[in-house]
């Protein structure tokens, strides 16, 4: 027999289009039915044509639509588009050649790029439309819903609306990696992007806390982020881990037994003797001395708080590196956001859109994080909590559109 698949599709599908076949088995069903049975379809973006994978998709749903309306079913089967969010916009971007948000506010405009969105989508959509017809889908494209449209979008605020009223949105913080260049989060798929970790040059800092009330004991701490010294809340430890008093000069250097001997090298610090060890666990709950209290009042306000400037135990503080103290940002670190929600600790978050200090971080209020590096350095200086900074070259996240270095920020969100 002479099998020819394409005419054959073809001569049907026109049958049923010549005959509205699937208009008729709608209506039909609408007012003769055993029952309704129905779903929303969960849009495409229509950000790119139709693969192969959303057709085979495409098609489960019209045979479920078939079989349940061969069965006796109404069942409604809508069209709905998806055409808004990052995946359009980067869309778009590429076609109008930008390369972050500020550069197509300042040259393509906001307007203009919302007419260009819209256009992208309708040219998909054509596509996805015609492919459909070509599987011979009965979906209704007549009734399609489209997220960009405002009787959704006020639907969508009716929704939050009565979320809220009911108490089940929440508002909150959370700890997401950020691009500075782009204003956006990125997805922990996105910070794994091939080639998103570049060696990057960042500070290798050395510093002191005071711990409080003590003459001249001190917790020593390392980070490549001094910016984050600004948010600073807690210290941790390891509760299992030995922990010594170092004596250097008349001072005493709390740090992990294990680290003391590279630490030292590292530092260059040839006379030193472990004066006594003790429990990482024994350390929990001590209070130190925040140096930049003067510099940002809000931590001032933040320090009357009694959890707040403690240390505190926990086990994912590596002790193989460093010196096993690690500064917790909870405004700047998951971990860290982790370990103060658990405990109540209030985050501190002085962060603006483009990640730059606001009011609340006091004298460091309009600088970008990254570049209040030097700053806190100086400062820490000033105080004599300085013991080393170096230059270090290491792999770091960068973001894969724009290549900025990632920074982790708490920023408010709301949970449903
Ligand atoms: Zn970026």
């Amino acid at each position: 027999m002479d099998y020819r698949p394409l005419e054959i599709e073809k001569e049907i599908r026109e049958f049923w289009e010549k005959n509205r076949i699937r208009e008729k088995l709608m209506e039909y069903r609408e007012k003769n039915n055993v029952g309704f049975s129905g779903w929303v379809e969960g849009p495409p973006t229509l950000n790119g044509i139709p693969h192969v994978g959303h057709a085979r998709g495409r098609v489960m749903k019209d045979l479920w639509f078939r079989w349940k309306t061969m069965m006796g079913y109404f069942v409604p089967f809508w069209a709905g588009w998806d055409c808004q969010g990052l995946p359009v916009e980067l869309e778009v971007e590429k076609l109008l050649g930008v390369k972050n948000k500020r550069e197509l506010l300042e040259r393509v405009g906001e307007e203009r790029f919302i007419e260009e969105c819209k256009k992208t989508i309708m040219r998909y959509h054509r596509e996805w439309v015609e492919a459909d017809r070509k599987l011979g889908i009965f979906i209704d494209q007549d009734k399609a819903y489209w997220t960009y449209l405002d009787n959704y979008i006020e639907r969508e605020w009716q929704y939050l609306k009565r979320a809220w009223e009911q108490g089940l949105l929440e508002e909150g913080y959370y700890v997401v990696a950020y691009c500075p260049g782009c204003q956006t989060s990125l997805s922990s798929a996105e910070v794994g992007y091939e080639g998103s970790y570049v060696e990057v040059e960042d500070p290798s800092l050395y510093f002191k806390f005071k711990v409080a009330g003590s003459q001249n004991e001190y917790f020593l701490v390392w980070t490549t982020m001094p910016f984050t010294i600004v948010t600073d809340l807690m210290l941790a430890v390891h509760p299992e881990a030995e922990y010594a008093k170092v004596q250097v000069g008349n001072e005493k250097w709390i740090m992990v037994r294990q680290r003391v001997e590279p630490v030292m090298q590292e530092l260059g610090i040839e006379k030193y003797v472990v004066a006594e060890t003790v429990s990482g666990r024994s350390l929990e709950g001590l209070k130190y001395d925040y140096p930049f209290k003067d510099l940002i009042p809000k931590q001032a306000e933040l320090d009357r708080h009694p959890l707040v400037h403690r240390v505190v135990c926990e086990d994912f503080v590596d002790v193989n590196t460093a010196t096993g103290v690690v500064h917790l940002s909870p405004g700047n670190g998951e971990e860290d956001f982790l370990a103060a929600q658990k405990r109540g600790v209030p985050v501190f978050a002085p962060f603006d859109d483009e990640v730059k200090f606001t009011e609340e971080a006091g004298a460091f209020s309009g600088i970008f994080a990254r570049d209040a590096d030097a700053m806190v350095v100086e400062e820490l200086r000033k105080r004599g909590l300085l013991v080393s900074v170096k230059t270090i070259r290491h792999e770091y996240p960068t973001c894969w559109r724009s290549h900025h270095k990632l920074v982790w920020l708490a920023r408010r969100e709301y949970f449903l």
